[in-house]
């Protein structure tokens, strides 16, 4: 019998291939991810917790579930992710119409925690425990058993999990405990497996994937994450490959060289620097200064000229001061990201930063990141200019403002009119005619 599935993820990158992976466990027990709320058997909520607003919003939409399990008490309603893993069974105190609980590590568990429960075996569970030697189960083993066409060119590809940097504000290491990266085999079969399903692109996937091969099983000690770029992109079928996210300490010459040397590794990096002051580095515990960060960036470029380059940014960090904040625009003006992802600091639980005394205003906080983002948006369109009258390759991913839409190596989004029976995952050339701040359009030549 089919049973219905909804799943909402909020949060990054590694929440959308969780949830994608969940979908897939539990298809084996007979469910289908495709309900609305209020017709499914089986809502996941994958939660986010790295802002304390990821947080709230997750709450305010289990509130709302408190109506849809009374209207139908036979909903099973499971909370998954990083607030599962924080929470864990204060979340039944706080709403008891949740059924199941499952940490970062645990949601494989998913399918036989709904078997037992549908037995009668307790009317709810927690599983949220958190072990430095858990191995990431062999996914694509389960790809293997039930091929699926991919409704998208492009996959992300979990390499590893967790980190070791405790940068001072970040939950990651507390949700997802320390890194432990998958075995190579696995990474390899995935992407094969994933290609034969017709995919194009690939993004390989961690929190911190430059530290790859630190902490990779005995068998694959020694390949580092460049090799481990090099033995994906030499896979047959993959056209594009992409990765995130880099912490710069970690940011090898190695690494760097593959964008000059793997032509199907896209000229797109993501970067995040989250301050441009060296005193609010240092206290964030980010192991490098505005000054390394800097000349990776300059050894980054001499490398690869044309590499688009983004970033994420704090700002109002505990003890940040004006002329610390000026840094982070200075750093800005330096660089001339592509675009970037900046938000205001906030206290997240589990964090050494948390217990700072030096807060800055909320009003200050507002004001420095309005001033960030509008210059940010500035040099966005400034640099977005800079391809008109280019011919770019685009990936095609779909119908557009313009008739299609795709995006380019340069991780841009590009409008275009073209043939209807251009697919996704198709490789064509635009020539760009309009730049705006979020996107390209053109005209397709071949
Ligand atoms: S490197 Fe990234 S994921 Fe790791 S602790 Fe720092 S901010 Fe968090």
């Amino acid at each position: 019998m089919t049973k219905h599935l909804y799943i909402k993820t909020f949060g990054c990158q590694m929440n959308e291939r969780d949830s994608e992976i969940m979908a897939q466990l539990l298809s084996q027990e007979g469910y289908l991810a495709d309900a609305a709320v209020s017709e499914a058997d089986l809502v996941i909520l994958n939660t986010c917790s790295i802002r304390a607003k990821a947080e709230q919003k997750f709450f305010s939409l289990l509130g709302s579930l408190r109506q849809e399990k009374q209207r139908r008490p036979s909903l099973r309603i499971a909370v998954a992710g990083c607030v599962a893993q924080q929470e864990g069974e204060h979340i039944f105190e706080r709403m008891p119409h949740v059924d199941i609980v499952v940490g970062t590590q645990q949601f494989w568990q998913l399918p036989a925690i709904l078997r037992r429960l549908e037995q009668g075996k307790g009317r709810r569970e927690v599983a949220c425990g958190l072990a430095k030697d858990f191995v990431i189960p062999p996914f694509q083993k389960l790809l293997q058993e039930q091929p699926v066409a991919s409704s998208s060119p492009s996959k992300f590809v979990t390499i590893m999990q967790g980190c070791d940097n405790y940068c001072a504000y970040c939950v990651v290491p507390s949700t997802r405990g320390r890194e432990i990266s998958r075995p190579v085999v696995d990474i390899l079969e995935e992407v094969e497996l994933l290609v034969r399903q017709g995919v194009k692109e690939i993004t390989l996937l961690g929190q911190n994937v430059n530290s790859y091969g630190s902490t990779n099983p005995v068998a694959d000690k020694a390949t580092t994450f460049a090799d481990l770029l090099k033995m994906t992109a030499a896979l047959p079928g993959v056209l594009r490959l992409r990765f995130t996210t880099s912490n710069p300490q970690d940011l090898s010459t190695e690494l760097m060289q593959c964008f000059r040397d793997l032509p199907n590794l896209c000229p797109h990096f993501h970067l995040p620097v989250q301050a441009g002051s060296n005193a609010v580095l240092k206290r964030m515990h980010r192991k490098y200064t505005r000054e390394l960060y800097l000349d990776k960036v300059a050894e980054l470029r001499s490398f690869r000229p044309e590499i688009a380059l983004s970033t994420d940014v704090i700002v109002g960090f505990p003890g940040e001061t004006e002329e610390d904040f000026a840094q982070t625009i200075s750093l800005l003006e330096a660089v001339r990201f592509h675009g970037s992802f900046s938000f205001k600091y906030s206290d997240r639980p589990n964090t050494r930063s948390a217990a700072f005394s030096d807060k800055v205003d909320e009003q200050v906080k507002s004001e420095r990141l309005e001033r960030f983002q509008s210059r940010q948006n500035e040099i966005s369109l400034e640099r977005n200019q800079e391809f008109l009258g280019k011919s770019v390759e685009v990936m095609v991913e779909g119908r557009g403002d313009a008739g299609l839409k795709g995006r380019s190596g340069s991780n841009h989004i590009v409008h275009f009119a073209g043939p209807d029976q251009l697919q996704p995952g198709a490789l064509v050339m635009v020539t760009i005619n309009h730049a705006g701040q979020h996107s390209l359009k053109g005209e397709m030549t071949k």
